[in-house]
């Protein structure tokens, strides 16, 4: 299931859609209804499956339009069963399992609940069994636990009797997908890795970032010494400094709160100091260590030079949080 929520990870999600319609997978996951309803139109014939609850009048438009839901309640359950009666048509549906993430599915304990239920509900074709990690990245030993478990639960599964012959048992994120083995998951959710970076450092060399953030320097000042830089005037230059101002900043989804210590560009393949506040629409660097810097030189804030998740770090955040911050006045180009 490749997971494109939140517009691809900020990558675009027409383009990234259309480009794995290709490869034929069992599902694209969105977040919910509307983002199903956005991928509707780009014409994909992947299923798609909504990673999300539903409220009830978001759920007629579920079963109408033939969406995966997951369920985390008896309601959910005779709900879109009810549904289903009325449009004659069965919904497809896989159970969401609560592992520890505290935020969807059904408790273990309650799994039979749910699963006597849908015994007695034809209407709904139970397709799944999915859980979520909260911690695959963080806590190996908290994680190790969730996955005996839902293997476990996914291997109790095969003494109910159910209206399917053949079921997706799901748990892995890309973090868990990459550092833990399953004896029952036959599918797997990758987000972040989908887009070329890895929640763990380890993996990042086998993977390749999709995604540059590019901008172009716009002007060169070489401006005086004690001459301040930007909002705050938290940057006065210690000397005479060639300043590139480039054409970017917190209105494109740059940090507004990058590390001034840390935070560069690179430009010419070579890193380029950030010179005191990222402003809406533009940010300075210092080029004095680029003497042939010129308007109009490609900049780059992320891609393979610099991760996107490197930049998190010089802003207290994660990468997800990076590429989906990404406004929508930044062009998605794909390149040939
Ligand atoms: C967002 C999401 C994923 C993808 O997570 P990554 O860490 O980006 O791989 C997988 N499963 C669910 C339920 C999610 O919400």
């Amino acid at each position: 299931m490749a997971i494109l929520k939140a517009n691809a990870y900020g990558h675009g999600l027409p383009e990234i859609a259309r480009y794995l319609d290709q490869h034929k997978l069992p599902y694209f996951g969105v977040a919910n209804v509307h983002e199903a309803s956005l991928l509707q139109t780009t014409g994909v014939q992947t299923p798609l499956y909504l990673l999300g609850p539903t409220f009830p009048d978001e759920r007629e438009e579920v079963v109408v339009r033939g969406w995966t839901a997951c369920l985390s309640t008896l309601e959910e359950i005779r709900h879109f069963a009810s549904l289903a009666q009325k449009h004659q048509k069965p919904v497809l549906a896989h159970l969401a399992l609560d592992t520890g993430m505290g935020r969807g599915g059904f408790l273990p304990e309650q799994l039979s609940d749910a699963l006597n239920l849908l015994a007695n509900t034809p209407e709904i074709q139970l397709a799944g069994l999915g859980s979520h990690l909260p911690a695959a990245d963080e806590d190996p030993e908290f994680t190790r636990k969730q996955f005996n478990q839902f293997d476990q639960l996914a291997q109790s599964l095969q003494t109910h009797k159910l209206h399917t012959n053949k079921l997706f048992f799901h748990l892995s994120n890309s973090a868990g997908l990459l550092d833990y083995h399953s004896d029952t998951t036959n599918l797997v959710r990758p987000g972040l890795m989908l887009y070329g970076i890895s929640p763990i450092a380890d993996w990042q060399s086998s993977l390749q970032p999709v995604m540059t953030l590019k901008s172009r320097v716009s002007l060169i000042r070489t401006l005086p010494k004690g001459h301040g830089i930007s909002y705050g005037r938290s940057r006065i230059l210690a000397k005479e400094t060639p300043v590139a101002t480039i054409g970017l900043g917190y209105g494109d989804g740059i940090p507004r709160n990058l590390n001034q210590e840390k935070a560069h560009v690179v430009i010419q393949g070579q890193k380029l100091p950030l010179l005191g506040r990222v402003t809406m629409d533009q940010i300075m660097v210092d080029v004095s260590s680029l003497p042939s810097c010129q308007p109009g030189d490609e900049v780059e804030v992320f891609g393979s030079n610099i991760l996107a998740s490197e930049l998190a770090t010089w802003a207290n955040t994660i990468a997800w949080e990076v590429f989906t911050s990404i406004t929508p006045r930044v062009d998605r180009i794909i390149s040939p």
